[in-house]
């Protein structure tokens, strides 16, 4: 198949750690990367945030990145570019006219609405992962969420548009359902690890920070409050061993102008364990899996979490993991197996979870080696491309059935 991928502001070439930059750039990144794996030809289409971007690049993984000219050429937060979407689905249209996938695949609401717009008078199957949803976002912040006014109704109306959706958990999938998405319209298609950079084996840790206590808590992820990363500081008032190092943000040299990494840092000073709390800022991703392994328990312990790709990293690398009972990440980690669920936003059940396995190391173990088991059997990336693959086809296979096609309503 050709299989074009639309990411608009989540470019699989991006460095990962900062505000815009995560799981989503990664699930693209990997998933485009094992489907070339199997032999189809993958086109991913984002938008050119930088003119001395070349309009195609053939990645070393062998599929194609496309630098799509919509809006100005410069980074713009992802919540300002909806009204970029017309001139990113018209562009996609002309491109698709001349050439049609076999198939298209949105990543995050927008690009959805672009894809649908792309695909339109096509006959394009089009398929959509939202990788988080407005309704969820709205739900936990409230006044201070800056997504679009429409966000909602826009991506309602597209998870009735397209021809299938791909939820990537349980919990999105039941949020959809009460959204109106009528659950023959969707499949559940987790994220999944890259087992081969993830694992379990002790190695050099030269880029490891150094530890100054005798237990290590690693937290990990885009430097925004809802990641929950004040509540792993408050909880370190109740952890007298422990240090906490949080991964994520700006680069290093950046950190010290980060308006998050300062607040957390006063949090850190207001409980008096600052000295005990480390912002490495963004970490590349191959000093990712020593870290994770430096850990004796990863800790996730976001406000909300669509799906949450660091817990599988840990337990890929024999980490137990605490993790926040929300979104993915009750789908991921096994309660009293692979780690602990404690309820979001409480630290004191947060100690109380990091006391008990900081203090025995042979539940450590045994959560670790769990973890890794737990995800070598369900979440490698080929059997996530495999899943994907069976769904591009049996929505090729429905649509080629249907005498009328389900022409696209350009929801934009
Ligand atoms: N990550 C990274 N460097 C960093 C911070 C994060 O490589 O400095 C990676 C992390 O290992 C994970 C991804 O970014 O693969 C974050 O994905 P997740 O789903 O946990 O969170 P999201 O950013 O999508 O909310």
């Amino acid at each position: 198949m050709h299989i074009a991928m639309v990411s608009e502001h989540a470019s699989p070439l991006a460095a990962l750690g900062n505000v815009d930059a995560g799981g989503q750039n990664l699930h693209v990144a990997e998933l485009s990367a094992a489907l070339r794996r199997k032999g189809h030809a993958v086109t991913v289409y984002t938008r050119r945030d930088d003119p001395s971007q070349p309009e195609r690049i053939r990645t070393p993984a062998g599929y194609d990145v496309v630098h799509v000219p919509a809006g100005p050429a410069e980074p713009i937060p992802r919540d300002e570019l909806l009204p970029y979407m017309p001139e990113f689905g018209d562009w996609l249209h002309r491109t698709w006219s001349r050439s049609a996938p076999d198939i298209a695949h949105g990543h995050f609401w927008m690009s959805g609405l672009a894809c649908v717009r792309g695909a339109h008078g096509l006959g394009i199957p089009v398929t959509e992962t939202f990788h988080a949803l407005g309704v969820v976002k709205r739900r936990h912040q409230g006044s201070t969420d800056t997504s679009p006014a429409n966000r909602v109704e826009l991506e309602r109306r597209l998870s009735l548009d397209v021809d299938r959706v791909l939820a990537t958990c349980s919990d999105e999938l039941f949020e959809l359902a009460r959204m109106g998405t009528p659950h023959t319209r969707m499949s559940v298609v987790p994220c999944g690890v890259d087992l081969q950079r993830f694992t379990a084996d002790a190695d050099n840790a030269a880029d490891v920070p150094r530890r100054v206590c005798p237990h290590r808590i690693v937290t990990v992820g885009r430097l925004v409050p809802r990641k929950g990363f004040d509540i792993a500081i408050a909880a370190l008032r109740h952890l007298p061993t422990a240090e906490l190092v949080i991964v994520g943000g700006p680069r290093p040299d950046e950190l010290h102008d980060d308006d998050e990494a300062r607040r957390l840092l006063r949090i850190a000073r207001r409980h008096g364990v600052a000295d005990r709390v480390r912002i490495t800022g963004q970490i590349p991703r191959e000093h990712m899996p020593a870290l994770l392994r430096s850990a004796d328990v990863v800790a996730c312990v976001p406000w909300y979490e669509p799906f949450g790709i660091v817990p599988l990293e840990a337990m890929a690398s024999g980490v137990p993991v605490i993790a926040a009972a929300v979104g993915g990440l009750t789908d991921t980690v096994v309660d009293g197996v692979t780690g602990t669920l404690v309820p979001p936003r409480e630290p004191r059940e947060l100690a109380d979870a990091a006391q008990e396995l900081l203090a025995d190391p042979a539940l450590r173990r045994s959560y670790g080696s769990a973890g890794r088991k737990r995800v070598a059997s369900r979440y490698s990336w080929n059997r996530i491309a495999a899943d994907t693959q069976r769904i591009y086809h049996r929505v090729r296979a429905q649509l080629a059935e249907t005498e009328e096609p389900n022409e696209k309503v350009a929801a934009l």
